[in-house]
């Protein structure tokens, strides 16, 4: 039976469908890595934040099933029931340990998702006497937990610090937190990070950092866009993932000993949960062993020869690559429907390319996502580069007809 409740969400869906903007799931058959099978054809992916090509990593499948073997399945309950076992203990110092260099009396905090660990800081610090300082382009996460702080938020254009220096020297808010991406996911460009640092020590504020997609690539040690820039402050939080570079699932928040002890007692998202598989945190000492080691250095370095090697392949002349050094290196291609016509173009040459629109990008910058990872290889980063650099020419020769 259709209850007129079905019907009206029916007709909702069929709009998104006619704006071209519904989404579809695609089904991998295998692995994450370069060459996957979907929904029965062998593809070319470009998609994963799989940066360092850990999440197939033998070493880390390995520990994966000497973590069950110790631990089991399940933790059984939340971390502050019975559900905080050892593998999560040490990890939490481990991932302490890792980004000390970069915070004063540093300690860390496991998270199941990066999702709920930007929600548990920010509902944790935020409240009536918070301002909240939020970058136009931060992710969904950070905007959400924003909202549900029920704190003061004040968006500031993407990278303007001259406009958060504004926004700062007006707030008379008790307690002020900043709070940006380190790489922007769509855009795969850097937060001006020293300056909104410097603007948050001269005010007395917190800056959260959101490094879903710098740590373990970014650095030379791969300790993430705090190493990248060298920063070192009081005033820094810290949130690192642990299902992109990583390689397994899961986020940390490394903070002063004080906020974490702050986030055990008040972040809901931590305390209402059933604390993560075990054999996940087991797992993830391997995963940072691989990012602290010679081969995490490897992988890094092959990444940016890759970087480096699809951006001079490309021969764009109406697409553009945005400025960005990371893994994600987006092509504009502007309206929507061309953008989904190359999409399908690479599709139908075995490409996987996802094609993001509107409303997750401004209006006009539709655009191919294209994220590369250490798994990759030259050959196939130059074929992307290729197709790439021949359907443009298909185009401006259609569009000239
Ligand atoms: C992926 C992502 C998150 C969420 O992390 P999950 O562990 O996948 O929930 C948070 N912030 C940014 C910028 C991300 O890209």
């Amino acid at each position: 039976m259709t209850t007129a409740l079905i019907q009206a969400l029916d007709a909702q869906l069929q709009q998104l469908e006619a704006k071209g903007l519904r989404r579809k799931l695609r089904i991998a058959e295998t692995a994450c890595a370069p060459t996957v099978q979907v929904d029965g054809r062998d593809m070319l992916a470009f998609c994963s934040n799989d940066y360092l090509g850990l999440a197939a990593h033998p070493k880390i499948a390995e520990a994966l099933c000497e973590g069950v073997a110790l631990y089991g399945a399940g933790s059984g309950a939340s971390h502050l029931i019975s559900g905080h076992t050892r593998a999560h203990a040490q990890l939490e110092e481990r991932l302490a340990a890792f980004v000390a260099p970069h915070l004063e009396s540093p300690r860390a905090m496991y998270f199941s998702t990066g999702f709920m660990a930007n929600q548990a800081i920010l509902t944790a610090l935020g409240g009536a006497d918070t301002e909240i300082f939020s970058e136009a382009l931060n992710h969904a996460s950070l905007i959400d937990g924003a909202r549900l702080s029920r704190s003061k938020i004040h968006v500031y254009p993407h990278g303007d610090c001259d406009a958060l220096a504004g926004l700062l020297a007006a707030s008379t808010a008790a307690i002020k937190l900043v709070v940006t991406d380190s790489v922007f996911s769509m855009d795969g460009d850097l937060a001006p990070l020293p300056e909104l640092l410097a603007l948050c020590e001269q005010h007395g504020a917190w800056l959260l950092v959101d490094d879903a997609h710098g740590f373990g690539v970014l650095g030379e040690n791969g300790r993430g866009a705090l190493e990248h820039f060298s920063l070192r402050s009081p005033y820094l939080i810290y949130m690192g993932t642990l299902g992109k570079a990583a390689g397994v699932s899961g986020a940390f928040v490394a903070a002063h000993e004080t906020v974490i002890e702050w986030l055990l007692q008040k972040a809901r998202a931590y305390i209402y949960t059933t604390a993560s598989p075990p054999l996940l945190a087991h797992a993830l000492m391997t995963s940072l062993a691989i990012i602290e080691g010679e081969e995490g250095m490897q992988r890094r370095a092959h990444l940016q020869e890759l970087i480096r090697h699809f951006k001079q392949s490309l021969a764009l002349q109406h697409w553009q690559l945005v400025p960005s050094m990371t893994a994600i290196q987006p092509v504009i291609i502007g309206s929507n429907v061309p953008a989904m016509q190359v999409a399908a173009r690479l599709h139908a040459d075995g490409m996987w390319v996802p094609a993001i629109r509107p409303p997750t990008v401004p209006v006009d910058t539709a655009r191919l996502r294209v994220t590369l990872s250490a798994s990759h290889t030259f050959e196939q980063v130059g074929r992307l580069a290729q197709a790439l650099n021949a359907y443009e020419a298909a185009a401006l020769t259609e569009a000239a007809a």
